[in-house]
């Protein structure tokens, strides 16, 4: 069941470059009169060994880790409901991505750092704009 945003919130999803590389949703509140970075989940899939990686969630303030996190690692788990997840940092998100893994009944193995194919994908820094050069991000509305 996915929940609609608020109306002052704005979910972006920018597809990765290459089918291992990083894809990421971020949450923007559009309240004001500039829309605020308010959150970003980057993670990144390999079809060929069926895994996926979270590799970074982060919220800006006045955004809860636990409520982003728990509705962007839904989304990115989507995406591979019958791989192998993992996450590639030791945060206080990882429980949350036990805990979402777990609801939906989707693997989860905490010391898997990602196959070669992901390894190779981790180019760039995903939160620098300028170094995004994949596909348009477009709108997602089912998180
Ligand atoms: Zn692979």
């Amino acid at each position: 069941m996915s929940e609609a945003a608020t109306p002052s919130q704005v979910f972006m999803y920018h597809p990765p470059r290459s089918p291992a590389a990083y894809r990421q949703i971020v949450l923007y509140n559009t309240a004001g009169k500039k829309p605020v970075h308010a959150g970003r989940l980057v993670w990144q899939l390999c079809e060929r060994c069926r895994q996926g990686s979270v590799y970074e969630i982060s919220v800006g303030k006045g955004t809860r880790l636990d409520h982003f996190g728990r509705r962007a690692i839904k989304r990115a788990l989507r995406d591979g409901p019958s791989f192998t997840w993992s996450m590639t940092q030791e945060t206080a998100a990882i429980e949350t991505l036990r805990e979402v893994a777990a609801d939906l009944g989707v693997a989860f193995a905490a010391d898997l750092d990602g196959c070669r194919h992901i390894r190779a994908g981790r180019d760039g820094d995903p939160s620098d704009p300028e170094s995004w050069d994949g596909p348009r991000p477009r709108l997602e509305r089912e998180i």
